[in-house]
């Protein structure tokens, strides 16, 4: 059952209710390896669903277009200061209401409509609001976009230095959506010094090993910083963006007034909690044990003949090549699916297939490392992603539902929060 209990909405709404138990029970049984994904404290929960949703909050602590803010004020003061202490930096602004939002609010405090940016390629494992062509950043601005390199599946700095001298951008983006190993911050931030370009760090998936201290951090090389909440870190789905005192008024304008109106004081209270949970020793300990099994999930597949890319990873992720199995990614994820191992099909760099149908698959370890999983399990992870791969080739319905069963059952011996 969902916890905490949905009494009233079981009243209410029970066809939604319904549909929400399902959601519980479906995270509940799932081996979740969706490397963006995790779960919540049920603390977090619990702050992410009270009567502060009732509340409009236009403005900053102590300037806002509103009255009644004797408890919002200091909540949101606190996210920020939690923030500030956390990752050690000079600002924080916990209002962007999700990591596309928070990304925009960048753009629009240091470029004009048609100025340069440089990002990595959306399918060599960037993300989309780094200019990529369908985003309003590839609309809206000029977009150049470094790769990484074949051989190695790894960023060339010297490739990325070459570009940036040539093109000259005015902002930066480092970071992505799919790369399996560290970012060299301080590569990127000598770059960005040359050409005169302000660097983003968008640490939207590492953020929880970076507080963790399972990453190096950017603060110190990368003067502006932007993050979900909800990934590694652990908190309610939202934003943060964060930077040194230099930029701090420039990010603040741009997401208010700029480019948003009320912040969402129920996600605000809900990033307090996990930020005050990140800066504890259990949480850096979970870092570290997302990034082991990472690594031991990623050598258990190299023993079964699964091609990585880059050969392994650095920290919570995993990409997979697909094309010496003789499968695409679509089918091998919906397949793992039905078996109860949820992952999502992903772009390889190079990749001859279409985005849509792709050659390779992504995984993660900070959802399952949350549910106590450790090293000990990842072959067995590993044993049956090979399984079903060879099952979804062959058409062996029954080996997927054979270890659909198998997967719940070791699932049943792992709390998570949100459910009992
Ligand atoms: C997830 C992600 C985002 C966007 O976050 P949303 O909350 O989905 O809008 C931005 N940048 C990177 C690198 C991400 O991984």
């Amino acid at each position: 059952m969902h916890q905490p209990a949905l009494n009233a909405l079981v009243d209410v709404d029970p066809e939604l209710a319904g549909l929400v138990e399902g959601e519980a029970r479906r995270q509940h049984d799932k081996i979740r390896l969706i490397a963006s994904e995790n779960y919540v404290s049920t603390a977090v929960l619990e702050a992410t669903g009270t009567v502060l949703t009732n509340k409009y909050s236009e403005g900053y602590a102590g300037r806002r277009y509103y009255e009644g803010q004797q408890f919002v004020d200091p909540i949101e003061t606190l996210a920020v200061i939690r923030a500030k202490e956390l990752f050690g930096v000079d600002h924080a602004n916990v209002q962007p209401y999700s990591g596309s939002p928070a990304n925009l609010a960048v753009y629009l405090a240091f470029l004009r409509p048609g100025d340069k940016v440089m990002g990595m390629a959306l399918p060599m494992g960037g993300h989309l609001t780094h200019g990529w062509s369908v985003s309003a950043t590839g609309k809206w601005f000029t977009s150049v976009r470094y790769a990484v390199t074949k051989e190695t599946g790894r960023v060339d700095m010297d490739e990325v230095r070459d570009l940036a001298r040539a093109e000259r951008p005015k902002l930066i983006f480092c970071g992505g959506t799919a790369i399996p190993r560290t970012i060299d911050f301080p590569a990127f931030a000598e770059i960005a010094r040359e050409v005169d370009a302000v660097l983003v760090a968008d640490i939207a998936h590492i953020a929880g090993l970076i507080a963790g201290g399972a990453h190096p951090s950017p603060v110190g090389h990368a003067p502006v910083i932007s993050t979900t909440t909800h990934k590694t870190l652990r908190g309610p789905r939202g934003a943060m963006l964060m930077s040194d005192a230099e930029h701090a008024s420039a990010l603040d304008k741009a997401v208010f007034p700029g480019l948003q109106g009320g912040p969402h004081n129920h996600t605000t209270a809900g990033i307090a909690v996990a930020l005050r949970e990140a800066a504890t020793p259990e949480f850096s300990r979970y870092a570290h044990a997302v990034v082991a099994n990472a690594k031991a999930l990623a050598e258990a597949l190299v023993d079964r003949g699964f091609d990585l890319v880059s050969g392994g990873t650095d920290n919570h992720l995993i990409l997979m090549d697909l094309a010496s199995k003789g499968i695409a990614g679509k089918p091998a994820a919906k397949a793992l699916d039905r078996a109860g191992i949820e992952l999502n099909y992903n772009t390889v760099p190079f990749d001859p297939r279409k985005p849509f149908d792709p050659s390779g698959l992504r995984l993660g370890t900070p959802a399952v490392t949350t549910r106590g999983l450790g090293v000990e399990q990842m072959p067995q992870l590993a044993a049956w992603i090979d399984q079903v791969v060879d099952a979804a080739n062959t058409g062996q319905d029954a080996v997927i539902d054979r270890i659909a069963g198998e997967v719940a059952e070791l699932m049943a011996g792992y709390p998570m929060p949100g459910w009992a």
